[in-house]
């Protein structure tokens, strides 16, 4: 079974993808790890896909798209996080891997905003702690905490509206196809991966 990962920025996407692809015994493939892998090995696209970004370029397309299509060779089964981005990369996905369902990690803006704007960090150990949970100094080493400089409400709030801008399309054209599964995520984090693990069995 070939699955994609939609969801916001903070929706807890990658660790779901890994998650469910541990369950179901499926390759967890995102965009950043192909992208770092294929850079460290030195292949031809790596070092294409790193002479843009080292240029501060975007990788274009049809090397991103190339760079999936090496990495699902041979793969039994894998679950996509971070691509397609776009239609044009969906309907390249198309010519090479059969999508079997597109999981929709639909999550209200509001409890997305909490929870990222609370997010603190240790200056010392880089310990993750958020402010509903209480603690003045870091509860590993006593260290300072600090909020990361991405994690303010207008940060939040420009990538949420970019994504939801640049994603609908692809919601739409999933739902036209009639593969895709909306989950409201809500909940603990074993609650989404449970609610995400029985609507891809069905
Ligand atoms: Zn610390």
């Amino acid at each position: 079974m070939n699955v994609i990962m939609l969801g916001p920025p903070g929706s807890g996407k990658g660790t779901q993808s890994v998650f469910i692809a541990r369950k179901m015994g499926l390759t967890p493939l995102s965009t950043g790890a192909i992208f770092r892998k294929n850079i460290a090995e030195k292949t031809e696209l790596g070092k294409l896909a790193e002479s843009y970004i080292a240029d501060g370029k975007l990788v274009p397309d049809e090397v991103t798209v190339n760079l999936v299509k090496d990495s699902v060779k041979g793969t039994d089964g894998v679950i996509l996080d971070g691509f397609p981005r776009t239609v044009a990369q969906a309907e390249a996905l198309e010519t090479f891997l059969k999508v079997d369902k597109v999981v929709y990690l639909d999550v209200e803006f509001d409890a997305l905003l909490k929870r990222l704007t609370g997010r603190r960090e240790c200056r010392k150990c880089g310990a993750p702690t958020h402010i509903s949970l209480g603690f003045t100094s870091c509860p590993q080493c006593g260290g300072e905490l600090i909020q990361r400089a991405d994690d303010t409400e207008e940060v939040i709030t420009k990538r949420f509206t970019e994504y939801e801008k640049a994603t609908s399309p692809l919601v739409e054209f999933y739902s036209k196809k009639g593969n895709l599964v909306r989950i409201e995520a809500k909940g603990s984090i074993e609650e989404i991966t449970e609610k995400i693990f029985e609507a891809l069995e069905k």
